[in-house]
């Protein structure tokens, strides 16, 4: 039998559950890129309630208990005293969220000697250092696609709210004034503009078809170009890397994992090359930007916003200069963890856990790490280009 750490999001300061906005969420029947939704045997949670906090408990617990396994849950995750690294010892499963991540360093897969698989609710596994997963043949899963369009979305929201400078002018609004100089005196149109796209993954693809009716001008930079049809549809011009992806662009949106080639990419010398005003908007990896050089670039006026939802560490520490930083837009770590997403990770964890715990195969486009090597989406999107 084994035993499953679940790591999750503390609850809502006013208790669980919260009072829902709406009743139900929207039917999804497939991904856009065909790829089916999650396929349980079962899900043991009504899709739209909070799943992600400790007491939603990714509507794991009667499926784990009902077949004899353990099942517990903390959000108590950093720190050699932490709940999270007591359990680890003998736990065969661990599972967490980006939005609150359980880091599964060297030194802590070390002590998990019976740890088979890494599970992430969600997208994105650079959380578990995966060169020490692939040495330990641990296997490294996450959900594909669960949450890629409500990113895509939140993305598209904070572009339009840093080019129009919504924010302030909401300020102005619940503080009582209606100095419209003052409001518009940052406030631009996206209608125009130069719109550069860092990677066109899942996600990067999906900000492009939601952006092209803006009437922008679309660029990317990819491993891989898109098929000609798609780059003649969205009129997009593609660049060979990144340093000539922003030299041209207005806004910078960002979507690429977090690799060793991604990491700190953008810094003090890339910025320095964008015109001066420009806008980036990063729900990949904080750590894929220079934390500091941000501020700077801020404060001199090269970039005129910078948003995202994506931190690092996480959760950020009460005097993280992003929370302080001039014309930022950032939300804590949401934009994947919307009702919906959650009910879609909720149940593609459960698929996973299912097929790991039956000895039956856990679907390619799930698998990051697998036998000892990147498998699946890990083989595209984390390996080293060939
Ligand atoms: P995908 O795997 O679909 O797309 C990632 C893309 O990045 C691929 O096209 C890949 O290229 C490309 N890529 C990888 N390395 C590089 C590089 N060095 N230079 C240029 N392109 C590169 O992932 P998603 O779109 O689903 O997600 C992207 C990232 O967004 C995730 O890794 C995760 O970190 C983050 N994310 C954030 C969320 C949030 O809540 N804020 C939620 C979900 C994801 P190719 O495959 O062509 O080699």
């Amino acid at each position: 039998m084994a035993k499953v750490l679940l790591v999750l999001y503390p609850d809502p300061v006013d208790g669980y559950p919260p009072a829902y906005a709406r009743d139900s969420i929207p039917v999804i029947d497939a991904y856009p890129n065909g790829q089916t939704l999650p396929t349980p045997s079962a899900i043991d949670f009504t899709p739209g309630e909070l799943l992600g906090s400790v007491s939603g408990e990714l509507g794991l617990r009667r499926f784990l208990e009902a077949a004899g396994h353990t099942l517990v849950v903390t959000s108590d995750k950093d720190g050699p005293d932490s709940e999270f690294e007591r359990e680890l010892v003998d736990a065969d499963v661990v599972i967490s969220q980006p939005f609150w991540p359980a880091y599964l360093t060297p030194e802590r897969i070390a002590k998990a000697t019976r740890l088979a698989l890494a599970i992430t609710a969600g997208i994105g596994s650079d959380h578990v250092d995966l060169a020490t997963a692939i040495e330990r043949g641990i296997t490294v899963a996450e959900v594909t696609y669960s949450n890629s369009i409500g990113v895509a979305e939140h993305t598209v929201m904070q572009v339009l709210a840093l080019v129009r400078d919504y924010l302030p002018q909401y300020r102005i609004v619940v503080e009582g004034g209606w100095n419209i100089a003052d409001a518009v005196q940052r406030s631009y149109d996206l209608e125009g503009m130069d719109v550069g796209v860092f990677a066109a993954g899942r996600i990067g693809r999906a900000v492009i078809e939601r952006l092209a009716p803006f009437g922008v001008r679309l660029h990317y930079t990819d491993r891989y170009r898109l098929p000609d049809e798609v780059e003649q549809r969205y009129g997009l011009t593609f660049h060979d890397d990144i340093r000539s992806l922003v030299r041209g662009i207005d806004v910078l949106t960002v979507h690429a994992p977090l690799t060793d080639e991604t990491r700190g990419l953008l810094d003090d010398d890339l910025l320095s090359t964008m015109r001066r005003g420009s806008y980036i908007v990063n729900p990949a990896r904080g750590a894929i930007a220079d934390r500091d050089a941000i501020v700077r670039a801020l404060e001199s006026g090269r970039l005129a916003g910078y948003a995202g939802d994506v931190w690092y560490p996480q959760p950020a520490p009460p005097d993280h200069p992003w929370r302080f930083m001039p014309h930022h837009g950032m939300t804590p770590h949401t934009s994947g963890t919307s009702l919906p997403s959650q009910a879609r990770y909720a149940a593609g964890t459960r698929e996973i856990l299912e097929c790991h715990l039956e000895g039956r195969p856990i679907r390619p486009e799930y698998l990051i790490v697998e036998g000892g090597a990147y498998a699946g989406t890990g083989a595209h999107s984390y390996a080293k280009k060939d």
